[in-house]
């Protein structure tokens, strides 16, 4: 196989093994937040992180960052776990940044007797105007001189519920006046009395996002943790709190940055998939139409074509927006390979074969995949009554339409030739039934002279007593817009598509009664089809995962 060039994270990697990192201290971590389901974008930095686990034979933890309880929940823990088995990787540990709330209480601890932290009682408000402007230095806090006894009163009573959620937070001392405005004293700790998904009542003081992560890349030994842009500014904080507690003997985690994932026509940040489900613009969280794991998923997406498309798309240094089309095109691709091709009809229009016996059926064998080995058969049944798509026929029509026309010839999918005779059409001249005669030796496959005979144009059909009649759900970009939530002063929501969903009534061929939810198919000429989870005896409901554009001739 071809070598493909390293990346610019691998290179990073190569270049510390190169300086003597054992090749054995490489570790990685997945670090979600329980606060939503996975989306692309979460691909993305999945595929990245497990991808050099494999690639350097190093594991991967999954780390939960779940500092926030006010948004965090066990159902997200178990839809993560979930998708990420899906999507086909196996984490080394699971564990929870919440494992580690005793360990950075004792870290805290430690630093404001070293006089490196501080209690501040002030408003946040108060707290922003001291902060300062990026272009201006910040003023101290008036609490920033208190002695190390009592912020270690007063850290002790946040932690024991003493204290009003709000009232205080614990800050590090680092300075006031620095350029990076991460390093003007960030708060460690503030106070949150909430339940916690995973240690209950224990705490009611909660870490802050940057005393949490690299502290428990440190505990963990990651060796590079891997994160998105936005927090390349924070770089210089996550170092320091690592000065604070790192023991030269032990590996120091490094931070590193790569551009988030970000797709056209839809939105990825959860707090705005959160919105799309709570305000019932969407189903839920696995919604087809959602950019979410699960809801790829239910759409008929294949682990494959994520894992395709994220490495593709490939990482950058740089924010961009991948196309749509490429998510697209990986599915197409795998589902190409890899779905067993079966007759559907979307709109359809009924065929009387007149000189077909009345009351006769017949069971065609008919292959899944005609270009593929491997993919076995069915048989389909055919009778005098069919039905065809409504676009296939014309009464007239020119010499490129290869499709059915009044006097004109065509094969029926691994059936027999028939032609057009006459039509019916209701009071509004659309046609109802359509008249043809059938060549009775012309059957696919039997070997007779007629049955080789070419005729332009084959067409699928089923026959309308077999066939069974389901509900197809076609979906459209949810938004209309390529970039809905990068409009200044324009609500995302304001770019909903209200045609993204189209059901339909259709019918398919008998082999399908035995399909099981997420069973995907080629529709043939049609696109690629999937069986939805509401599906029950009596109703089996397709989703339409991408159409077929690409025209099928044969
Ligand atoms: P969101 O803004 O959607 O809530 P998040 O970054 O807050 O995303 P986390 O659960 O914290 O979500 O993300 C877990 C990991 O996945 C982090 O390392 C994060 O950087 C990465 N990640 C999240 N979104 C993307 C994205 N769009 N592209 C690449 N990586 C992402
Ligand atoms: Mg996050
Ligand atoms: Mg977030």
């Amino acid at each position: 196989e071809e070598k493909k060039s390293l990346n610019f994270l691998e290179q990073i990697i190569e270049e510390d093994l190169a300086n003597g990192l054992p090749k054995e201290k490489l570790r990685f971590r997945f670090p979600p937040e329980p606060n939503g389901y996975l989306h692309i974008g979460h691909a993305a930095s999945i595929c990245l992180n497990f991808g050099l686990g494999l690639k350097y034979n190093a594991p991967v933890n999954l780390r939960f960052d779940d500092t926030n309880p006010a948004k965090e929940e066990q159902e997200y823990v178990d839809a993560i776990k979930h998708d990420i088995n899906w999507l086909g990787f196996k984490w080394d540990k699971e564990l929870y940044s919440s494992n580690y709330f005793q360990q950075l209480y004792d870290w805290a601890v430690l630093l404001i007797k070293e006089g490196k932290a501080y209690v501040d009682n002030q408003t946040s408000e108060e707290m922003a105007i001291q902060k300062g402007a990026p272009t201006e230095v910040g003023t101290n806090s008036p609490n920033r001189d208190r002695s190390i006894e009592e912020n270690l009163d007063l850290f002790l009573q946040m932690k024991n519920g003493e204290l009003a959620e709000g009232s205080h937070v614990l800050r590090a001392k680092i300075d006031m006046k620095h350029v990076n405005m991460h390093m003007r004293d960030p708060i460690m700790y503030r106070i949150l009395k909430k339940e916690h998904h995973r240690t209950g009542k224990n705490w009611c003081i909660y870490p802050m996002y940057d005393w949490t992560h690299g502290e428990s890349d440190y505990i963990e030994q990651i060796s590079h943790s891997i994160c998105t842009l936005e927090f390349k500014s924070h770089r210089d904080l996550y170092d320091w709190y690592l000065d604070q507690v790192c023991d030269p003997a032990k590996l120091r985690p490094k931070q590193r940055e790569f551009a988030r994932r970000n797709l056209s026509y839809t939105v990825m940040s959860k707090r705005k998939l959160l919105q799309l489900v709570e305000e019932g613009i969407v189903t839920g969280w696995d919604d087809p139409r959602m950019p979410t794991i699960s809801g790829l998923r239910r759409r008929g997406y294949t682990p494959t074509s994520i894992r395709n498309f994220s490495d593709t798309a490939g990482i950058s240094k740089r924010d961009n927006v991948t196309d749509v089309a490429l998510l697209e095109y990986c599915i197409k691709d795998d589902l190409n390979k890899t779905a067993p091709r079966v007759m559907a009809v979307l709109n359809p229009v009924k065929i009387v074969i007149t000189n077909y016996p009345e009351g006769k059926e017949e069971f065609l064998e008919a292959n899944y995949n005609d270009y593929e080995e491997g993919f076995g058969s069915r048989s389909v049944p055919f009778s005098r009554e069919i039905y065809i798509e409504k676009e296939d026929f014309r009464e007239e029509a020119n010499k490129k339409f290869f499709r059915l026309k009044l006097g004109k010839e065509v094969r029926l999918k691994n059936a027999y030739i028939i032609k057009a005779e006459s039509c019916l059409k209701d009071e509004n001249g659309e046609v109802t039934e359509i008249y043809c005669t059938y060549d009775v030796d012309s059957k696919s496959g039997s070997g007779t002279e007629a049955s080789k005979r070419k005729v332009k144009g084959t067409l699928h059909w089923v026959s309308i007593k077999h066939a069974i009649k389901t509900e197809v759900r076609i979906y459209d970009r949810l938004f209309t817009d390529e970039a809905p939530d990068g409009h200044k002063d324009i609500d995302f929501k304001e770019f909903i598509n209200p045609n993204s969903l189209q059901i339909i009534e259709a019918f398919v061929e008998p082999s399908l009664k035995s399909a099981s939810v997420l069973d995907r198919f080629q529709f043939q000429r049609l696109g690629y089809f999937c069986v939805d989870k509401d599906t029950t005896k009596s109703n089996l409901v397709f989703n339409r995962t991408v159409p077929l554009r690409d025209k099928w001739t044969k």
